[in-house]
């Protein structure tokens, strides 16, 4: 059995600088989620094509456009390859994407022509495979989306979590009640309870270790939220109360994360159901 290895492509910030990971075997290769932008794709295929492996899979980890969006450019570099996701987060996309189209027309060129969903995998399945090694589908489960996957490499022990994970950066709780963030909580012990030698969160400060450090980060933000909700005035005050808890924490999109997570928070905006 060919030992994996991994490479994490970080997008740029006009894709949110999310992480793709690309599992490598000895010939062939599995893509985790594919960018926003197209240029971002195009990236991402250059990567791909440089690695000389031929590519088996491209999985989508959940619902969220910058984890799937521009995933026609990968498709047309790589028609052989199964572009697949867990029947429940394929329906999450499917109810989406009208909202993200509606939401993202400035994208001009840069956004996809066609933006679809990946086929659903067949029910039950929990398992991938990769030149002999086991790649366990772990969710769907609350993260900061209800329909949020995970993927479990036990032959490396290697966790790939996409945005159930962040490490210093700012996370995403604007489509999330107050009883789902306290359940995604849990699933952050349970990741943790994987002990992991290998983390690659959905997002990170630059030159953040690929280690258990995202989910503990991610466990502590988790916690300090309620805490600082109870004690904010408003979304202006939560927004100073948790920049004050985790300074070096930040968001790649000008805040935009935290401060519309704070105005559901504090009831000043509805909250996200897309
Ligand atoms: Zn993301």
């Amino acid at each position: 059995m060919t030992e994996l290895t991994y490479q994490a492509i970080r997008t740029s910030d006009r894709s949110f600088a999310a992480n793709m990971v690309l599992l490598k075997g000895a010939k062939k290769a599995m893509l985790i989620d594919t960018p926003f932008t197209r240029a971002d794709a195009h990236r991402v295929v250059a990567e791909i094509l440089d690695s000389g492996l031929e590519l088996e899979t491209i999985y989508v980890t959940h619902n969220h456009p910058d984890h799937y969006y521009s995933a026609e450019v990968v498709r047309q570099a790589f028609p052989n390859a199964a572009f697949v996701a867990h029947p429940e987060v394929v329906a999450a996309i499917w109810h989406s994407l009208p909202f993200k189209q509606a939401r993202w027309t400035d994208l001009g060129a840069n956004g996809p022509r066609f933006p679809t969903a990946p086929a659903p995998l067949p029910p039950g399945t929990d398992t991938l495979w990769l030149e002999g090694n086991e790649i366990r589908i772990l969710g769907p489960m609350q993260g900061d989306h209800p329909t949020n996957t995970a993927l479990w490499v036990p032959s490396i022990r290697a966790l790939f979590p996409s945005d159930l994970v962040h490490n210093q950066v700012v996370l995403w709780f604007v489509e999330s009640t107050p009883e789902q963030i306290a359940e995604y909580a849990c699933n952050i012990d349970m990741l943790l309870a994987l002990d992991p030698l290998i983390v690659v969160p959905g997002h990170e400060k630059k030159g953040m270790p690929h280690d258990r450090s995202g989910l503990e980060f991610t466990r502590d933000y988790i916690a300090a939220w309620p805490e600082m909700v109870a004690q904010a005035k408003d979304s202006t005050d939560l927004i100073q109360l948790m920049k004050a808890r985790f300074p070096d924490a930040g968001d790649p999109n000008k805040d935009f994360a935290l401060i519309t997570s704070a105005q559901v928070a504090m009831g000043e905006a509805p909250r996200w159901d897309e």
